[in-house]
């Protein structure tokens, strides 16, 4: 296929979580979505956006959007971008800070979508291991890549790096210190406030997870003027359909209801790691929506199958760093008493 650029017809693609036809007849805790519906305001907000103004485009600013997420971060509207999920940040930081051949980095295990992305714009990309302990091996005194990702809470793990552990990060970094927040709503604290402290730290965050819009794909990024103008530059410059814009503003400014599921997302994974380790499985702490969790036989795959045949979905990776393991997402207190009865009944 002579037409196609080498890195593109040799590359594997990335594979998203399994989404199964028929989603209501699985427990789904395989891709950390949130248990819990939209808020109501948000629903109706949507609902008043479908009709006859679907005609037209959409706002191309989502000023909406970015005056609603600079009121709730507390940062001037012009730190503020909009995006169709933060994976179109992710891609389009990639697009902006690395040329073909130039190298970015991210930790292993992490979210292993940066590397896809990475490899479409014939970037190269270095990974520091990191440890069950949290400890980043090798990362060396001055980091010369031009961007590296730190996803914090880390996924899978729900490691979680306190703001000056990460500010000492950014000050090691030459490039752009990236922090995916996508699950910082679960966790003790976030990076928010380095944004204004360090000129190479950029926060992304997502609405897929603590806000319950996975199906609508809202992310947003926080940054310096200069970088929020180059990803304008890059963006399709209509990301934001016109049902997300209505979403997006409905869901950020409705922070009663997004807190307590947030709050009860969090005491279900703190009741269930203790259930599961009751049942002599090993777990890491985790600040984010999910747990990883080491069965006593440490063969993760054998208890991903067992609990695929009663129709519960978890995320089994065959990387050899986690196949002893599994990554189970949050759901309902009552899909995690099912989780774990499961469990016992697999031994
Ligand atoms: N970052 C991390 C660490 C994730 O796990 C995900 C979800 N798969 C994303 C970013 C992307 O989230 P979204 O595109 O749904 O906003």
């Amino acid at each position: 296929m002579g037409y196609l650029r080498p890195n593109i017809a040799g590359m594997a693609g990335y594979v998203p979580g399994f989404q199964p036809p028929d989603e209501a007849s699985w427990i789904k805790l395989n891709t950390n979505e949130n248990p819990y519906p939209p808020s109501p305001q948000t629903i109706k907000a949507i609902q008043s956006a479908t009709g006859e103004g679907l005609r037209k485009y959409p706002d191309a600013a989502s000023r909406a959007g970015r005056a609603a997420a600079a009121e709730v971060y507390g940062y001037p509207v012009d730190w503020v971008i909009m995006a169709n999920g933060s994976d179109e940040l992710l891609n389009n930081l990639i697009r902006a800070c690395a040329g073909e051949g130039e190298e970015i980095a991210y930790l292993h295990p992490s979210y292993s979508y940066y590397a896809t992305l990475a490899e479409v714009q014939g970037a190269r990309v270095k990974t520091f291991a990191l440890m069950e302990s949290g400890e980043i091996k090798d990362f060396p005194e001055r980091y010369a890549g031009r961007l590296f990702f730190l996803t914090n809470p880390n996924a899978p793990l729900g490691l979680h790096w306190g703001v000056d552990e990460v500010a000492a990060l950014a000050d090691r970094c030459d490039g752009l210190l990236v922090v995916d927040e996508a699950y910082a709503d679960f966790a003790p604290g976030n990076c928010l406030e380095l944004v204004r402290q360090k000129p190479n730290v950029v926060v992304t965050r997502t609405l897929s997870k603590s806000y319950s819009l996975a199906g609508m794909r809202l992310g947003l990024a926080i940054a310096r003027p200069e970088i929020i103008v180059a990803l304008d530059k890059i963006r399709d410059h209509y990301n934001l359909d016109r049902l997300a814009q209505a979403a997006v503003a409905a869901a950020l400014l409705d922070q009663e209801y997004f807190k307590r599921c947030v709050a009860q997302v969090c005491a279900t994974r703190d009741w269930f790691s203790m259930e599961l380790g009751a049942l002599g499985y090993q777990v890491l702490p985790s600040s984010g929506n999910y747990l990883f969790t080491v069965p006593p036989d440490r063969d993760g795959k054998r208890v991903y199958n067992g609990l695929y045949a009663r129709k519960i979905l978890v995320r089994y990776f065959s990387d050899p760093v986690l196949a002893h393991g599994l990554r189970i997402s949050i759901g309902t207190r009552e899909e995690m008493e099912k989780t774990l009865a499961a469990l016992v009944e697999i031994g």
